[in-house]
């Protein structure tokens, strides 16, 4: 089911192009990473207002019945955000009853299915933004929407269970469903036409692309495959847990731009077991690191959260695989509040912890002089 056209039903008549406050213009809707509307605002940054079930949102700027509304903005005035979200929510009081009714009623017709095959609208999801340093901009490619891998600290259930309560879904564990847009390709391709052209990262945002379904219905490959028909060549990177992609290897290797990344967040696998058991082995991973860069591709890794494990062991491998590195602190626990409270790992949970052990990791890294990076896009390999 794509939420972008009931999204935009809900704070009808505002719709895409609207001047919902003078000034402040309705630009996109998305519902990659929960509802949320995206606004130009004349002399200033995007102006983002998202919409969260009520009663998942402690604070808020205005509220409907059963939606709340919050709004983020850099450097925007805050009064204006708070003003946009009182005339929005004006507008989904008069909307919600029916739309969402509607919108249940769909997800009735579909309960108890935890993989299904849906359909979307528009597939590259525009991300990033443009600092001091550098251009980030890029867009998001998501083939599925949910993951089979289950890693219990994921945060992407964080954006999509509230999505799921929301259309009165069935309550059902991470990792147990996967909505597989099966119409991916298929998008991809028109979009790719009348897009301008941008960096695609095909990353654990919603799902990882080569969780274990990719197997069977292959739509990360067919987007691939859609991506070289297309003689793409603005940078593509691939991130995941998956050894599934070994599989797509001479794909990638077609694109002059591709970037195969991994996550690893440590090199003792007794470690990864315990906090991700259905995801690829250390060395599994490792060793797709080290046949990316035989394929040709430029290679990164993701270390994320910090959990327990030799650090100088990890700095070693990875400066052996990888051409950089992201490191980034556990940013919420989520499902593996249970997995912290073994006492072998209860310490790790703590933000200072979690802190203390991305600076080591960064100094040794830096002493085997591995970049790191900030942000969201590794540096482009350079030609
Ligand atoms: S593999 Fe990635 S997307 Fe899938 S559950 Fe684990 S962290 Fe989340």
């Amino acid at each position: 089911m794509d939420l972008r056209a009931p999204l935009l039903e809900l704070v009808a008549p505002h719709g895409l192009g609207a001047e919902v406050l003078p000034g402040v213009v309705l630009e996109r809707a998305s519902a990659e990473l929960g509802l949320r509307l995206t606004f130009a605002v004349a002399g200033a940054g995007p102006l983002h207002v998202e919409l969260s079930p009520l009663a998942d949102t402690p604070r808020y700027a205005a509220r409907s019945t059963r939606l709340a509304l919050s709004y983020r903005a850099r450097g925007a005035d805050p009064g204006l955000g708070k003003r946009l979200c009182d005339t929005l929510a004006a507008a989904v009081r008069d909307n919600e009853e029916r739309v969402l009714a509607r919108l249940e009623a769909e997800a009735e017709a579909q309960a108890g299915a935890r993989l299904r095959e849906v359909e979307v609208d528009t597939l590259l999801e525009p991300m990033g933004r443009v600092t001091a340093a550098r251009d980030e901009t890029f867009y998001g490619l998501s083939p599925y929407v949910g993951c089979l891998v289950g890693c219990r600290f994921c945060y992407a259930q964080s954006h999509l269970d509230p999505l799921r309560r929301l259309l009165g879904r069935a309550a059902a564990p991470w990792g147990s469903w996967v909505d597989a847009r099966v119409n991916a390709p298929a998008v991809l391709a028109r979009e790719l036409e009348a897009r301008p052209r941008r960096p695609i990262k095909l990353c654990p945002i919603v799902s990882d692309p080569y969780q274990p379904l990719e197997k069977r219905l292959g739509l990360t490959r067919a987007c691939l495959e859609v991506l070289v028909g297309a003689a793409f060549d603005a940078p593509v990177f691939v991130l995941t847990r998956a050894p599934l992609v070994r599989r797509d290897l001479p794909l990638l290797a077609r694109l002059p731009g591709a970037h195969l990344g991994v996550s690893l967040p440590t090199a003792d696998d007794a470690v990864r077991a315990h906090f991700e058991p259905r995801a690829a082995s250390v060395d599994e991973r490792l060793a797709l690191l080290r046949d990316a860069r035989a394929a040709g591709l430029a290679t990164f890794a993701v270390v994320q959260p910090m959990l327990a494990g030799d650090r100088a062991e990890l700095a070693d491998a990875l400066a052996a695989h990888a051409d950089s590195v992201h490191l980034a602190v556990l940013q919420g626990e989520y499902g593996a509040a249970a997995d912290f409270d073994d006492p072998r790992f209860a310490a790790t949970r703590e933000p200072a912890w979690q802190k203390g052990a991305a600076a080591e990791l960064a100094g040794l890294l830096d002493a085997r002089g591995v970049p790191r990076w900030e942000g969201e896009l590794p540096p482009e390999r350079q030609p």
